[in-house]
């Protein structure tokens, strides 16, 4: 069952001292990699009695393949998975986004630039952007992305399975990009900010985007939201050592509770063997009864067999 609540704002905002969120990409099907970010972010909301919220993170519009948001949400609810509030959609977030970017503009935080991608390629180190146009008044034409001035200090969190961790954004990242050349909002504006409304305070996601938390918590400070609790999961990765993705060739997973008993196995949950064939109703029980996010590796994995082509 979904628990859907009129308007675009959640219910129950301030009513859970835990609010969790999953936010898939509608770029193709969920795959197994996906599902154990599901199922992780799921099971350690309900066992902290906390809410669960649902967003389509499809920001990068370009990059949505259509469909796959439905096909997303049918798969979680075969699954057994149940969210509150209505499904957030960023692509109907671009208001909210462009206030957040007014402000920092206001406080003097950002700049426009002009690079081109090939200009920034021929860079010697091309992953840390050197501040070309930091200084440069280039005009407001729209033909120009908007970067992030960073701060020249290190950022640093204490994730709840990776341990502690920090970038000096400065030395090691650069002013970063918040609104693209092409007019979209760049994800990292866009988590920050649809984080912050919807009052998230456990972030529970796949250890790919740990090098993305620094500038995120940066841009919590900047924005003066409070910066929620992280936890970041090992990633399931085929045998050359790829994260699994479309592009991997993960297959399109199966809506069967096998796949949540895998999940759950994956993340170190050791579920007996009895449940493997159960419903999901029943696995779920087990799950958040039993779930401890101290016994999830930290090594990234193979899946269990059938996961990859
Ligand atoms: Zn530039």
């Amino acid at each position: 069952m979904i628990h859907t609540g009129p308007g675009n704002r959640p219910l129950f905002i301030m009513a859970s001292h835990y609010i969790g969120r999953f936010a898939p990409s509608p770029t193709g099907p969920l795959h197994f990699g996906s599902i154990i970010t599901a199922v992780a972010s799921y099971a350690d909301a309900r066992a902290h009695h906390g809410e669960w919220l649902l967003r389509i993170e499809d920001v990068d519009e370009p990059r949505t393949v259509p469909g796959s948001a439905d096909d997303i949400l049918r798969t979680l609810e075969a699954l057994g998975f149940e969210w509150s509030g209505e499904v957030m959609y960023q692509t109907r977030r671009k208001e909210a986004y462009a206030a957040a970017l007014q402000q920092l503009e206001k406080n003097h935080l950002t700049y426009r630039c002009t690079c081109t991608r090939s200009e920034l390629q021929a860079l010697s180190d091309n992953s840390i952007y050197p501040g070309l146009c930091a200084h440069k008044h280039r005009p407001k034409n729209g033909d120009h992305a908007v970067r992030l001035r960073v701060a020249d200090k290190p950022v640093s969190l204490v994730d709840a399975v990776m341990g502690p961790y920090q970038r000096h954004l400065k030395n090691e990242v650069g002013d970063f990009v918040i609104r693209r050349r092409d007019g979209l909002f760049a994800y990292q504006l866009a988590v920050v900010v649809d984080d912050a409304y919807q009052g998230i305070t456990h972030i529970v996601r796949g250890a790919d985007l740990l090098d993305s938390t620094p500038r995120q918590i940066y841009l919590q400070q900047c924005l003066n939201y409070t910066t929620p609790d992280y936890l970041h999961l090992p990633l399931a990765i085929n045998s050359e050592g790829e994260k699994l993705s479309k592009q991997t060739c993960a297959p399109h997973i199966k809506t069967e509770s096998t796949v949540l008993f895998d999940a759950l196995n994956f993340l170190g949950q050791q579920a007996p063997a009895e449940l493997e064939h159960e419903s999901c109703e029943i696995i779920w029980q087990w799950a958040i009864t039993n779930w401890q996010h101290t016994a999830i590796p930290k090594n990234n994995q193979l899946p269990p067999s059938g996961y990859i082509v």
